[in-house]
């Protein structure tokens, strides 16, 4: 999109802009990213770069497919986007980014005849956030990451209910099984013998830095590498604790 939209020395002027943090108040919205670009007059350019929205019937259609795999709700609770999502775009007859140029509307008020610099900044600072945030593309479009992920616990819902019907529910049994409070009072607050092997069980496999990636891009992006920081910190406490855990477990056996 930015190489046809912007010839290469504004796009290039905009990449130093955008690297020299003159791009302020980001935000991303439905349909539309802003900014206030700081340009070389004294008070920033209010920018905005509007892309077409999908329609709510898209939307629809584009929830219950990711709703049917598990795997893509996984994806998307952890912060990532599933693979093949240009594919189920394009089922919906949509785009995740529109190819054609035009459908792309530029504003800008430092008045410039063109796509701007100032434009460029905010394309490039875009980019940098899909990286950290790829649920941005989801708001871009119309539907906000955390509202895609309602909508897709809903669907979910409804369609795992017929297999939940199926089953018995643990805690349900469980409760019935329990031995009336009276008679328990002894061992009430001790622990049932089977809580022993929680913390024997290895721990589920999980996407690295889900919570860092949920969380979104840090106010600091482009001035200070904080999610980059937090993440080797992350890694550093993980290592730590694995280490402490098998040297426990080895004292053990
Ligand atoms: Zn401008």
């Amino acid at each position: 999109m930015a190489a046809r939209l912007w010839d290469e020395e504004t796009r290039r002027a905009g990449q130093e802009y955008a690297a020299a943090g003159q791009v302020a108040r980001f935000e991303v919205r439905p349909g539309c990213v802003h900014a206030a670009v700081q340009g070389r007059a004294p008070r920033p350019y209010a920018t905005t770069i509007a892309v077409p929205e999908l329609a709510p019937a898209q939307w629809s259609r584009l929830v219950e497919h990711l709703a049917a795999e598990a795997q893509h709700a996984a994806n998307l609770l952890a912060g990532n986007l599933p693979q093949g999502l240009a594919a189920l775009f394009a089922g919906v007859g949509a785009e995740l980014l529109p190819a054609d140029p035009a459908a792309v509307a530029l504003r800008c008020t430092c008045g410039a005849a063109g796509p701007c610099k100032h434009s460029a900044a905010l394309a490039r600072l875009m980019i940098d956030r899909l990286d950290a945030d790829p649920l941005l593309i989801f708001t871009l479009r119309g539907l906000s990451g955390p509202e895609l992920i309602n909508r897709l616990r809903q669907a979910r819902a409804m369609q795992t209910a017929g297999a939940m019907a199926a089953h018995s529910d643990p805690l349900l049994t469980d409760a019935a099984r329990a031995t009336p409070l009276e008679q328990s009072l002894e061992a009430f607050w001790r622990a049932p013998p089977a809580l022993a092997e929680v913390s024997r069980q290895a721990p589920a496999e999980h996407a690295p830095h889900a919570l860092l990636r949920r969380l979104g891009p840090s106010p600091l992006q482009g001035r200070f590498p904080l999610a980059g920081l937090l993440a080797s910190v992350y890694d550093e406490v993980t290592r730590a604790a694995q280490r402490l855990r098998a040297e426990a477990e080895e004292s053990r056996d």
